[in-house]
């Protein structure tokens, strides 16, 4: 063979090399990529407490079922999951990922709330841990173990995502956490609040104490928005929300989906639009208008938000339930009239 054609045939080979760009392969463990959401891995967000934001957008087949934000708190034996997330697979992957945080075993996991998209990968921990405490607010147990809310968030989730093998059987939350309720797992001490109905009427706010860290559940949400089923009260998340800004004092503030952060940058995005739709809401009750009637007027003075997930898809929907709750206020405050006149 001619030098020149080895030659040519060697650079050939070469530029195909530098051309194909191999990716690097990393061990499992050390990576969690989903398209074009990118990767993901645990980040150090207080003392002790380390959170992996998920994608900020609606459960769909790229994201694989996993949105929420997962967190683990290191104690000096074990760790504290708190919701790991949407389905068995998912919880697997998280777990590669606890593992990069800490080889130390979980020794509890804390559900905030009955929707599927954060409790469904507990199934990836108990597989692992079989004997795990799984704390949650009695409601939520109820609600997931008999009033078919478990089955409802499959099929919502097996529709949008399509990842769901391997979930069932359930693994359901063990331990009951109520309303005040102080627990400590190695040296890690958390309290708990339940409002009575915010985003579900299942719901636990929790403070860990230690890191003074406050994960809201879905009680926020930033750069996305959910629904509001029919057990929620959008009332009562304004109320709820109003509490925290005064009664709290966290160092860090943990939505449901989007990214951590202070008090306000965390809370008022949120609670000022849910307090829009409220005062708009009223407006339109006592114009005696229709919600669909308003709803382009209202999205004008919420568009600072138009670029959150589901946006114009969700604020329609929300503004009529809320205006459903005002109608709802209003005649339970004429029944109580009523039965004041009759007293009288
Ligand atoms: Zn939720």
């Amino acid at each position: 063979m001619k030098k020149t054609i080895l030659i040519s045939l060697l650079l050939g080979c070469m530029t195909a090399t530098l051309m194909a760009k191999e990716p690097i392969i990393l061990p499992a463990s050390s990576n969690f990529t989903l398209g074009k959401y990118g990767s993901f891995k645990f980040e150090k967000a207080n003392d002790n407490v380390f959170i992996m934001h998920g994608p900020i957008v609606s459960p769909n087949k790229e994201n694989e079922g996993f949105m929420n934000n997962p967190a683990v708190i290191e104690g000096e034996h074990g760790l504290i999951v708190i919701d790991p997330g949407g389905n068995y697979n998912v919880g697997k992957k998280i777990l590669a990922q606890i593992e990069n945080v800490s080889k130390k075993p979980i020794l509890a996991v804390l559900n905030t709330h009955k929707h599927g998209d954060h409790w469904f990968a507990n199934k990836a921990i108990v597989e692992k841990y079989p004997k795990v405490d799984i704390y949650a607010h009695p409601n939520m147990i109820k609600a997931v173990k008999e009033q078919g809310e478990a089955e409802v968030w499959y099929g919502i989730l097996s529709r949008t995502t399509g990842n769901l093998e391997g979930t069932k059987t359930f693994a359901f939350p063990t331990k009951e956490l109520k309303d005040g309720q102080k627990i400590e797992v190695d040296g890690q001490n958390f309290e708990v609040m339940h409002p009575t109905v915010a985003h579900s009427d299942t719901d636990l706010l929790i403070t860990h104490i230690n890191s003074k860290t406050l994960f809201l559940g879905d009680n926020v949400m930033r750069g996305r928005l959910g629904s509001f089923d029919d057990s929620s009260s959008i009332l009562g998340n304004i109320e709820l929300l109003e509490a925290v800004k005064n009664d709290t004092n966290a160092t860090l503030y943990v939505p449901g989906h989007g990214f951590s952060g202070n008090k306000d940058e965390t809370i008022d995005p949120f609670l000022n639009y849910l307090k829009v739709l409220s005062i708009e809401g009223q407006k339109a009750y006592e114009d005696d208008k229709e919600s669909y009637e308003v709803k382009d007027e209202v999205m004008k003075k919420l568009i600072h938000l138009k670029d959150w997930d589901a946006f114009e898809k969700n604020m329609a929907a929300h503004l009529n339930k809320v205006m459903i709750e005002i109608g709802e206020a209003e005649l339970e405050e004429d029944d109580e009239k009523e039965e004041e006149d009759d007293e009288e």
